[in-house]
């Protein structure tokens, strides 16, 4: 994820409350992924934003689980209400791995602008987001990490 921190604390949750986080900075933007693993996991398309893992304060983690969704990557939802949170990779290491934090679970979801639409082509064809952001199909954001893991 390119761009700065914002040094500004968000809190965010759950739906029924059981898992609440304080996320210490954030990004300025968001992006999506329309690929069919954030589709299946959240009826369509998933909005987030990446969180340094030592930026986020998480209570009531023990309501979380986690389901390793690819070899590479993990999703925790709330096992009280369902609502998922972040997914993390796993490799090269998921103790320390960053947040890729659901922005719908943030308290105030607003000041987020869009920035990137990764998976472009897995999108479902009845709808689409506006704006004069960058799309990238699943094979271009494939090549844009290989050339920078950092991305
Ligand atoms: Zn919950
Ligand atoms: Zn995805």
């Amino acid at each position: 994820m390119s761009g700065e921190l914002r040094p500004a604390a968000r809190q965010g949750g759950c739906l029924c409350g059981a898992v609440r986080y304080v996320a210490a900075a954030l990004p300025a933007h968001m992006h999506a992924c329309h690929c069919s693993m954030c589709r299946r996991s959240n009826s369509a398309l998933s909005l987030s934003v990446l969180v340094p893992f030592d930026a986020l304060r998480v209570t009531g983690a023990e309501h979380l689980t986690t389901y390793a969704s690819s070899d590479w990557a993990a999703r925790s939802f709330c096992s009280r209400c369902g609502a998922g949170l972040w997914y993390r990779l796993t490799q090269p290491d998921a103790a320390t791995a960053d947040y890729y934090l659901s922005v719908g679970t943030l308290d105030d979801p607003n000041g987020l602008p869009l920035s990137r639409e990764i998976h472009i082509d897995a999108k479902p064809d009845g709808y689409a987001l506006a704006g004069t952001h960058s799309r990238l199909t699943g094979a271009e954001f494939e090549a844009l990490l290989q050339a920078n893991p950092e991305e």
